[in-house]
């Protein structure tokens, strides 16, 4: 099989956001581009309601979904097959935040089985690509303890002020990794620019929806009533050590490519930054290539390509092992280890 170019993934989201992503892509700014800061890269995952937003398209005019059911070992690998079945386990999007985005959180796996018939939650994960904005920041996690009522309180009045304010504000830079388990209230600051690692699921229960395109109180609650869908919320406190730990990397790992993100990370995804030295080596794997800077050229058993800045790659698992070469920099972003299938014991889902 041949590593696959992937074209821009757009469509329209609540919220306001996109040029970063035309000016990594190189393309002319969308129209009623405002409204489309997500481009979700190899998607099989569709959006929360609908049955088509979201899916990756093919040069054939295919989705990506249709080709990976129709070949999955050819996909993914058996190691993967065995663990996840045929989804890849993963959704990998560029984001980027035109406005603040509202305070919001993901529901866990357990959370998500439990009451929305879904194996798989929503931890993500952020490599800051760039920030073309003035709040080179990012709200994460409550400082202290938030009382359950309180947050109920807050929420239904939509007390925007208290609530950010009761959140940590992380400064952060390009090329800074953040781990965002599911259930910590978290929001991106204008102007930042990342790449995002998640599980294959749209979930988002909405803390904040005041002044944003949604009616928050009718569509920020996964359709379960908030009594009920706040209690995916972490309100516990999120102190500086804490916070510390989501921000690791595992640095080196072979030549010309870091690990990023702390081991946590590892029942949900895997990240690597490959910066060749001359060049960065590949195992086999479906993994899907997010080229942030530079230009250069991706060489494995079943083809080769180009790469330069902005281009999204999939390289199914049947392309080979392999190499990228070149002066660039890229993040390769994996599925979760097959050991760490979505009960973290390797049953499929
Ligand atoms: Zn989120």
């Amino acid at each position: 099989m041949k590593p696959i170019r992937l074209a821009a993934n757009r469509f329209p989201r609540f919220y306001r956001g996109g040029s970063a992503i035309d000016g990594l892509r190189g393309t002319a700014p969308q129209a009623g581009g405002a409204f489309l800061p997500e481009d979700w890269v190899g998607s099989t995952t569709t959006a929360f309601g609908s049955d088509e937003d979201g899916l990756t398209r093919l040069e054939d005019g295919g989705t990506l979904r249709a080709a990976v059911a129709a070949d999955p070992e050819g996909f993914l690998g058996p190691g993967h097959l065995e663990a996840f079945g045929d989804s890849p386990a993963l959704l990998v999007k560029l984001l980027h935040a035109g406005e603040r985005l509202p305070v919001h959180c993901h529901p866990d796996r357990e959370f998500a089985r439990r009451h929305l018939d879904c194996p798989w939650g929503k931890t993500e994960a952020w490599v800051i690509a760039g920030i073309d904005g003035p709040e080179p920041v990012v709200h994460l996690g409550f400082r202290e303890p938030m009382d359950r009522g309180r947050l109920a309180e807050l929420v239904a009045a939509q007390r925007v002020e208290p609530l950010l304010a009761s959140l940590n504000a992380v400064p952060v830079a390009a090329g800074d990794t953040v781990l965002v388990p599911a259930g910590l209230p978290h929001a991106i600051g204008q102007g930042v620019l990342l790449v995002e690692l998640q599980e294959p699921t749209d979930l988002s229960v909405l803390l904040e929806w005041e002044g944003f395109a949604i009616d928050g109180r009718r569509d920020g609650h996964l359709g379960l009533g908030f009594e009920l869908a706040l209690g995916c919320v972490d309100r516990s406190g999120w102190g500086p050590d804490r916070l510390a730990g989501l921000r690791r990397g595992r640095g080196p790992d072979r030549p010309g490519v870091e690990r990023l993100f702390p081991a946590g990370a590892d029942p949900f995804f895997r990240a690597e930054r490959l910066r060749p030295d001359p060049a960065a080596p590949l195992e086999a794997a479906f993994s899907i290539l997010v080229v942030t800077d530079g230009s250069g050229r991706l060489e494995v058993s079943g083809g080769s390509l180009g790469l330069r800045r902005g281009d999204t790659v999939l390289v199914p698992y049947a392309a080979g092992p392999g190499t990228v070469r070149g002066r660039l920099g890229a993040v390769r972003c994996l599925p979760p280890a097959p050991q760490a299938g979505p009960t973290g014991q390797g049953d499929g889902p």
